[in-house]
């Protein structure tokens, strides 16, 4: 059994600030009690404790009462990431057998599910007491999320409480706590990366300085204003910093700890323009799966081992499958989700007790993962292995491409060649990029053509979806 986190929180520390939005704060106390407010108008609702509740909202202090509500109630979430479709949207709903549906006053869809509340439904009911719990069972299911559906169909996957404290607690043992600690979440919260920081700021009594959504300017103004310490962000909102810190040639302050960047591959020039501009950048491996990191780079590490995700935290363990230097990445440990639900539920993502990620990587002599890429992007050219995302950083480095995609298309000879999908910043021709890429990486790895788009496809966690590309390679 753990302790009610937030409960036992605000007995610990009631005064300390627990979020901060725009202008206004909230205490530990004040958070508690309106999460036990809600909690007890859900339950006048006749929403029960055990039941699986489904929330669809965009970041907002409301939203963090509601998600503390329902965990004071002792109910699952079920976190519907806002940018699905309708179709997409039913479909998670249905798969995780949602027993209620709460969606704030921004959702004008019309979703059709038979028990649905708007946030202010629930606020405008009355309450009704219901007995808390002191403890709560380790196992007990805290979130079922959804993968972000880069490689196909999302999965939904059971997080428990062991998980998120886990996690949390990793993560602590490896950046440290500070009582003037504060977190800035850009990051959904119905996404790991951005639910982790709540569990974090209940377990540490740390501030979280909540945006609706991720702006560069406003991000980088919080930082220079001393407040705040850490951020997490992907590689794409790490590059959007670094660039309005260049054009307005400004540094961060010693005053902030840790970026935290992962999600996704972190081209290297991103860390070195990263470094170059005081940011310290703490490369981290991690998936819905493993509720958050599994490997961080200490900032220690952060130039020695420049991409490199860094060595598992204190709880977790990571191996390397198969005989040769690369192979599918292995995890195993107590923020390992012991499975997925609905449809994905005979998919045992775990063998003996280690989790199989689907992704690629190498750990060095002194311990330090590598992710590659994912194992379903591979491309075999002429016998030749090629990932796709060691093309795009070499892609990366020419000072002319802002974001690259590549994939394979069929060849009669070859099998598979590469050819890029590029986004520019500064006018380039596909000759020029050919020569540079002559230089940067071997002949079977150079893309062949080179498509110039405004913009690369990307899902809600602003993450690559090659399969985008090759749909359209396939259709054009
Ligand atoms: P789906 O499982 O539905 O295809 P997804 O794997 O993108 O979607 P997430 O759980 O959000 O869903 O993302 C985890 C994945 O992100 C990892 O398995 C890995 O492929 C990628 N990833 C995370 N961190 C890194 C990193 N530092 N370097 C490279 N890839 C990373
Ligand atoms: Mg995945």
């Amino acid at each position: 059994m753990y302790p009610n986190l937030l409960m036992k929180r605000a007995r610990l520390t009631p005064n300390r600030i627990a979020l901060r939005f725009q202008e206004k704060e909230w205490t530990f106390a004040q958070l508690y009690n309106d999460a036990l407010e809600f909690a007890e108008k859900l339950h006048a609702k006749n929403i029960q404790p055990g039941m699986r509740i489904a929330v669809l909202a965009s970041s907002s202090p409301e939203l963090v009462f509601v998600l503390h509500g329902c965990m004071q109630l002792g109910c699952e979430l079920v976190m519907l990431n806002e940018r699905l479709t309708e179709e997409e949207l039913s479909y998670q709903l249905n798969d995780s057998n949602s027993d209620f549906l709460l969606v704030d006053s921004h959702e004008k869809r019309n979703l059709e599910f038979v028990k649905k509340f708007s946030f202010g439904d629930v606020q405008a009911g009355k309450r009704n007491v219901f007995e808390i719990e002191n403890e709560w069972s380790k196992n007990r299911t805290i979130t079922i999320m959804y993968t972000s559906g880069t490689t196909g169909n999302p999965k939904g996957v059971r997080q428990s409480l062991e998980n998120h404290v886990m996690s949390a607690t990793g993560s602590a043992l490896n950046l440290g706590v500070q009582p003037n600690d504060c977190w800035l979440c850009t990051m959904p919260l119905f996404h790991i990366s951005g639910f982790s920081i709540l569990m974090r700021s209940v377990l540490y009594g740390m501030t979280v300085n909540l945006h609706t959504k991720f702006d560069a300017e406003q991000a980088i103004k919080e930082i220079l204003n001393g407040f705040v310490t850490q951020m997490s962000v992907v590689a794409v909102t790490l590059e959007r910093i670094i660039t309005v810190l260049e054009e307005k040639n400004l540094t961060f302050p010693s005053s902030f700890q840790t970026m935290l960047v992962g999600g996704g591959p972190v081209p290297l020039n991103y860390l070195e323009r990263a470094i170059e501009r005081n940011i310290p950048v703490l490369q981290t491996y991690g998936m819905t799966e493993t509720s958050s990191q599994t490997t961080t780079l200490s900032s220690e590490d952060a130039i020695r081992k420049l991409g490199s995700a860094g060595k598992p935290l204190f709880f977790a363990e990571v191996r390397i499958d198969g005989k040769d230097k690369i192979g599918e990445i292995c995890i195993k440990g107590p923020h390992v989700t012991k499975g997925y639900i609905g449809a994905a539920e005979s998919k045992n993502p775990l063998v003996d007790g280690w989790l199989h990620t689907g992704d690629v990587g190498y750990i060095d002599e002194e311990g330090y993962l590598y992710v590659v890429d994912r194992r379903s992007d591979l491309m075999i050219s002429g016998g030749e292995n090629i990932y796709p995302a060691e093309v795009e950083q070499a892609l990366v480095k020419h000072s002319a491409v802002k974001e690259a995609g590549v994939v394979g298309r069929q060849h009669d000879k070859w099998g598979q060649v590469p050819v890029a999908f590029v986004v520019l910043k500064d006018k380039v021709s596909e000759e020029e990029l050919k020569e540079f890429m002559k230089n940067v990486i071997a002949p079977y790895k150079q893309p062949v053509d080179y498509y110039f788009v405004d913009q690369l496809p990307r899902n809600a966690s602003n993450k690559l979806l090659r399969r985008e590309l090759l749909k359209y390679l396939n259709e054009n």
